[in-house]
């Protein structure tokens, strides 16, 4: 049976040579070397506001996501930190801009990472000193240059050549941070252009080992900032650079996730999300499958391995969609059907969302597909 579900799963894209690089760690996931290009997002909530940030990181983490960032803005976010991360499922990566003494008090306190923008934090010592409250606990360290951001001295250059002067910007931080040995490093190069994040990434990519964490900053509300992100994600990650991402969308972070790992699985970088298809649906639609599929690419992830999941509006391509996926539903005159590995094992008149989810969960126990 297994085999038969694998062979019915569509192929993948191939794989892509990645570039090679150091790896570090966010608590136990791996970021670099031939770690899986792993997905990020933020919590819109502060630290400080433990409940509803650790709310929103469990519904991250159900859909896939592997490391989170929380703001931390003052003494309130550092002192809750504790809270945050002993609760969290995935590592939680403080986030930091003007006061550096926020990122030196958060090291301590079970965060897998710190993050810090060089163009805010304050110079040289003071970078400095939050290398060494991240050395001293073992943690990860994220130097984020972002255009919006930039040092003073590096504005002139910026108004010529834009890809420059971020890679210049993260070229200085490295020399800075590389003197004294700490080598737990991820760089991110961000604009809110794609085709400027893509130039600065390749810039950096081709002088060092350093893992990337990629990204368009300030991408957009969902559907112009999925699309900008997109594009400059395939570029990156088709030629290979490209250690972490983040999709920055505006609104509920869990759509970034959603995103991301789409553009993992189709450039070939990960196989190991459940796949939802699902058709356009049209006049001849009897279910409701915009919502359907839209529920199940938020809660699979977290309940379900590498399955492909069928919903499929009506009789005229539902069978042969559905037949194709490991489970799908197809809607018809007297309610839906449900087939599993290209059987039918349900027909429904109600209830059609309970019972796919209900096979949904039987085929992941029973047929284990990792
Ligand atoms: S499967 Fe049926 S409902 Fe969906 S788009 Fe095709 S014809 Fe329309």
């Amino acid at each position: 049976m297994k085999k038969d579900a694998e062979n019915r799963r569509r192929d993948r894209e191939p794989a892509v040579a990645r570039r090679v690089t150091r790896r570090v760690f966010y608590g136990t996931v791996g970021v670099g070397g031939d770690s899986p290009v792993s997905i990020q997002s933020m919590s819109t909530f502060p630290a400080a506001a433990v409940e509803e940030a650790g709310a929103e990181i469990r519904a991250l983490s159900q859909a896939g996501c592997e490391i989170v960032r929380v703001a931390v803005r003052d003494d309130q976010d550092v002192m809750a930190l504790e809270r945050i991360c002993s609760a969290s499922p995935i590592p939680v990566i403080a986030d930091i801009h003007f006061d550096h003494r926020l990122a030196v008090s958060a090291a301590g306190r079970g965060v897998a990472g710190l993050r810090i923008n060089p163009g805010n934090i304050g110079g040289e010592k003071k970078v400095m000193e939050v290398v060494e409250a991240a050395a001293r606990a073992g943690i990860t360290l994220r130097v984020g240059v972002n255009a919006g951001s930039l040092e003073k001295e590096l504005r002139s250059l910026y108004e010529k050549d834009q890809p420059r002067a971020l890679c210049e910007s993260a070229n200085r931080q490295l020399g800075i941070i590389e003197r004294s040995g700490f080598r737990d490093l991820v760089f991110s190069l961000k604009s809110s252009s794609a085709a400027v994040t893509v130039e600065a990434n390749r810039l950096f990519a081709a002088g060092n080992d350093y893992p990337l964490h990629l990204g368009v900053t300030e991408a957009g509300p969902p559907l112009s900032g999925t699309a900008r992100s997109v594009v400059a994600l395939t570029q990156l990650l088709g030629a290979g650079i490209g250690d972490t991402i983040r999709v920055s969308l505006s609104g509920d972070p869990v759509r970034e996730i959603i995103v991301a790992a789409a553009v993992l699985s189709s450039l070939g970088l990960r196989d190991d999300f459940p796949r939802v298809i699902s058709c356009p649906t049209c006049g001849r639609c009897h279910l409701e499958v915009a919502g359907m599929a839209e529920k199940l690419e938020r809660i699979l992830p977290g309940r379900a391995g590498k399955m492909t999941v069928a919903v499929m509006g009506c009789e005229v391509n539902g069978p042969g969609e559905a037949r194709e996926a490991d489970i799908g539903i197809a809607g018809a005159k007297q309610g839906a059907v449900i087939f599993r590995n290209g059987r039918i094992v349900k027909k429904i008149e109600k209830d059609f969302f309970e019972n796919l989810i209900s096979e949904i969960d039987k085929f992941s126990l029973e047929e284990d597909p990792e």
